[in-house]
């Protein structure tokens, strides 16, 4: 194995034991990839993270074939097609986080009832149609909920995002999870008031420069 795919793959692995130590995942739950040459590197399906080794990570090209004796992930379409159709996403993060996972459940995404929802690209987080795990069709809808986004809900079942790198899609799920867990809050208590076009206009313009210090990209 090369030493860049070795590397890669344990950035992998660190991811997911991170997800699920964080408390946003658990289990064999979720899944975890980053692109790689002209395909990707992902999780094997069903094996416990804290199994993992760089020798157990999966490659795949972009037509669904893969390398090696472990089967990649159920949910590879879904890495695929992100990596297929959208040029700046280089890692993509899979959890069932709670909080995220319920709303996914009453087939709710998350309005702009805080400036934050502002990091998955736009005025709302979507959730998407309902569709079997691991098929073509949740893949297919999961593209829909996630136009214009880097992240969505999945109804009856969790969270998807992509970021340019490993750090960005965890610290993107880590961040859902929290807005999801917030909103959840703020409903036992009424109704959230929801900004408006022109408030999320603004923050959506100053999300352009916020966070990026000089000379850091
Ligand atoms: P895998 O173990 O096959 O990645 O499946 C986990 C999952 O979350 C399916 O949606
Ligand atoms: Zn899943």
């Amino acid at each position: 194995m090369t030493e860049n795919k070795y590397s890669l793959s344990q950035q992998i692995i660190d991811t997911c034991l991170s997800m699920n130590a964080s408390g946003i995942n658990h289990g064999t739950s979720g899944n975890v990839s980053a692109r790689f040459g002209e395909g990707f590197l992902v999780t094997p399906s069903g094996v416990p993270y804290e199994d993992l080794t760089p020798e157990k990570i999966v490659e795949m090209d972009l037509n669904g074939g893969h390398k090696g004796d472990l089967l990649p992930s159920s949910e590879w379409r879904m890495h695929r097609d992100i990596y297929a159709s959208r040029a700046e996403a280089g890692a993509v993060v899979h959890t069932h986080s709670a909080h995220a996972t319920a709303l996914a459940t009453l087939r709710r995404g998350i309005p702009c009832f805080h400036y934050m929802i502002a990091v998955a690209g736009g005025t709302d987080i979507r959730c998407s149609d309902y569709a079997t795990f691991g098929s073509a069709e949740l893949s297919e809808t999961m593209l829909k909920a996630m136009e214009g986004r880097k992240a969505c809900l999945l109804a009856n079942h969790g969270y998807i995002g992509f970021g340019a790198d490993l750090c960005k899609a965890l610290a993107l799920a880590v961040e859902v999870e929290g807005l999801a867990k917030q909103y959840y809050t703020a409903l036992q208590m009424g109704e959230p008031v929801i900004l408006s076009d022109d408030q999320m206009a603004e923050v959506l313009e100053k999300f352009k420069t916020y966070g990026k210090q000089p000379n850091k990209g």
